[in-house]
């Protein structure tokens, strides 16, 4: 938490030296001052400071200001003033949610968590529609069993995604983890509530969350999506301790490698490249364990992409972006696929379910003629691949 204080006095330290826009993928796209990290940083001093803006409502453009930004905390990472815009936009999220100012958008996202527990609205019966047969057959409908390690698959993996889900189960049975699932009633991890500045509902929402964790007894949790993980680890602490190890996939299958517990008769050839999801790198840094899992999997070295590890680009899929903003958040992406086609990559993989449905989405607005030949997919994915 920043308080006004703290957003006049980081506001005033900007030097406008602009470092902070080379690294925002918003202003890349758009060129605007108010989307560049340093607009809204002084925009912020505008919702904290200027009574007249908030008696008389968020306009629209400003809340857009706020909402068009993915989180990605590329400009923390490049301000040589320390200012954190990453956490004074975030400041400013709550304030403008909290005077209703939000955009329609991001209030039916809202919505759908609180009526569905999931982002799209879906029925939670659908969410295991993408767990393999076996799997449903042993779960059945009694809920989750007690277990070591709970696997927490997040809303993108079971309802957007193919692949994820079935590849993660593969990995886990393949080394005969003692795992239970929530099925149908695992819950949003409510990310998107606490990136709109919805603490209220965060807060409630965590606290289910975190019982429903216990009730489980297990000493662990593992989930394939770098946003339920960033919140699992950065926001949860402030409500209550889920008092269980939290891994990301990534770690969770190097920790499986690293103790001989998976095969891999299967290596791929392919040019491999890995997009460092926000979530997982500039946030954790956690740069080495995925690079290592590839490297374990694949019969070349993985590429590097030019903007990596804490530079990455951010690919547009975090924050409110897709919501307030789909065509901006997929433009941002072709940007990072050609960062792929640069280094000649026939596979860009990642670890956010997030990442991969917005890469996606990015390739595919590439008109088919100019379309490289690339795929996109999870590290989970091609780990499964290599497992006979
Ligand atoms: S967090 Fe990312 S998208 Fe948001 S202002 Fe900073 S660089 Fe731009
Ligand atoms: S990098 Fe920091 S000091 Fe420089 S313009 Fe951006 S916010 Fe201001």
């Amino acid at each position: 938490m920043i308080s006004a204080e703290e957003v006049k006095e980081l506001s005033s330290r900007c030097v406008k030296c602009g470092l902070c826009l080379a690294s925002c993928p918003v202003y890349q796209e758009i060129l605007t001052e108010e989307a560049s990290p340093r607009g809204r940083v002084q925009l912020a001093k505008h919702i904290f400071h200027g009574q007249e803006e908030k008696s008389s409502g968020v306009s629209e453009k400003l809340a857009e200001a706020f909402y068009l930004c993915t989180s990605c905390n590329a400009c923390s990472v490049s301000c040589p003033s320390q200012i954190k815009p990453t956490e004074v936009i975030q400041e400013g999220r709550e304030e403008i949610f909290a005077a209703g100012g939000a955009p329609e958008p991001v209030k039916a996202v809202k919505e759908n968590i609180l009526n569905t527990a999931n982002v799209y609205a879906a029925k939670k019966e659908d969410r295991t529609a993408v767990y393999p047969a076996a799997l449903r057959e042993r779960i059945g409908a009694k809920g989750p069993r007690k277990a070591d390690t709970v696997l927490f698959l997040g809303c993108v993996a079971s309802y957007l995604d193919m692949k994820i889900v079935p590849s993660f189960i593969k990995i886990m049975d393949a080394a005969k983890v003692d795992y239970t699932l929530f099925a149908e009633e695992e819950l949003c991890c409510g990310l998107p509530l606490y990136v709109m500045g919805d603490k209220e509902n965060f807060r409630k929402n965590a606290k289910e969350v975190i019982d429903m964790i216990k009730k489980t007894g297990a000493r662990e949790i593992v989930t394939p999506c770098a946003g339920c993980y960033k919140t699992f680890r950065k926001y949860y602490p402030e409500v209550g301790d889920m008092g269980v190890q939290i891994y990301h996939s990534v770690h969770y299958i190097l920790k499986l490698i690293e103790m001989k517990a998976l095969d891999f008769d299967l290596k791929t050839n392919k040019k491999v490249t890995y997009h460092d999801p926000c979530d997982l790198g500039r946030t954790f840094e956690i740069f080495d364990e995925p690079r290592e899992v590839l490297k374990a999997v694949l019969e070349h070295e993985p590429l590097e992409l030019e903007r990596s590890r804490l530079l990455a680009r951010c690919c547009g899929g975090g924050g409110s972006v897709t919501a307030v903003g789909p065509e901006l958040a997929a433009e941002m992406a072709k940007t990072r696929i050609k960062d792929a086609e640069e280094v000649g990559a026939e596979v860009i993989v990642s670890g956010c379910s997030t990442c991969k449905d917005n890469l996606r989405k990015g390739l595919k607005l590439i008109p088919k003629a100019e379309r490289p030949k690339i795929r996109v997919k999870d590290i989970t994915e091609i780990v499964a691949e290599a497992i006979t």
